[in-house]
C-alpha cells in the first residue's frame, strides 16, 4: 500500500463511509443513497464491460466498508459525465460527481490502476491545456495512443 493509502486506511480503521464522507468530493451524498437502482439503470455505459460496480453498488459497498472492493473497482472512472443518474435520481444524489470524486480520491492515495484510459485521458487533456493555453491536438492524442494500446494493470 502507498503511504498515503496506509495513512487513510489507519485513520478511518473501520468507517468507510466517513472516510468517503470527508474526503472524497460530494462524498457526503453516499448516505442519501436508497438503492433504487435507477442510477444503474439509466447509465448508457453500464453494459460495457469495464463496470465492474455501477454507482448503486458502488454506494453500497462504501456503506457496507468494503474500501477494498471500492478502491480496486473500475466502475468510477467509465462515468462519462451524461447525468443521466444525477437527473433521475429521486434522492438528488449528484451522482456524477460523487463517482468522479471516488476516483479522484483512489487516484490522490494512489489506489488508482496504473495507466487506466479515462484517468489518463484526464491528466492529459489538463496537462496539455494548462501547459499550452489550449489543447494542442498532435501532442495529446500522441501520448493517448502510447497509454491506450497498452494494456490497464
Ligand atoms: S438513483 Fe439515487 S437513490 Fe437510487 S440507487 Fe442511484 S444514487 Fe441511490
Ligand atoms: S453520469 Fe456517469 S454514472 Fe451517471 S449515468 Fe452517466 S455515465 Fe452513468
Amino acid at each position: 500500500m502507498s503511504d498515503m493509502n496506509t495513512q487513510m486506511a489507519d485513520r478511518y480503521k473501520n468507517n468507510f463511509l466517513k472516510e468517503i464522507e470527508e474526503q472524497a468530493e460530494m462524498g457526503e451524498w453516499v448516505k442519501m443513497c436508497m438503492q433504487c437502482g435507477l442510477c444503474s439503470g439509466s447509465c448508457p455505459t453500464n453494459f460495457h464491460s469495464g463496470w465492474d460496480h455501477p454507482p448503486q453498488e458502488i454506494f453500497m459497498l462504501i456503506r457496507a466498508g468494503k474500501r477494498e472492493e471500492v478502491l480496486n473497482a473500475q466502475g468510477m472512472y467509465m462515468c462519462t459525465s451524461c447525468y443521466n443518474c444525477y437527473v433521475r435520481c429521486p434522492r438528488k444524489v449528484p451522482v456524477t460527481h460523487v463517482m468522479h470524486g471516488i476516483a479522484e480520491y483512489a487516484y490522490r492515495i494512489g489506489r488508482a490502476p496504473k495507466n487506466q484510459p479515462s484517468m489518463h485521458l484526464s491528466k492529459t487533456f489538463w496537462t496539455n491545456a494548462t501547459k499550452n493555453g489550449r489543447v494542442n491536438e498532435v501532442r495529446k492524442c500522441r501520448a493517448l495512443r502510447w497509454v491506450w494500446s497498452r494494456p490497464v494493470v
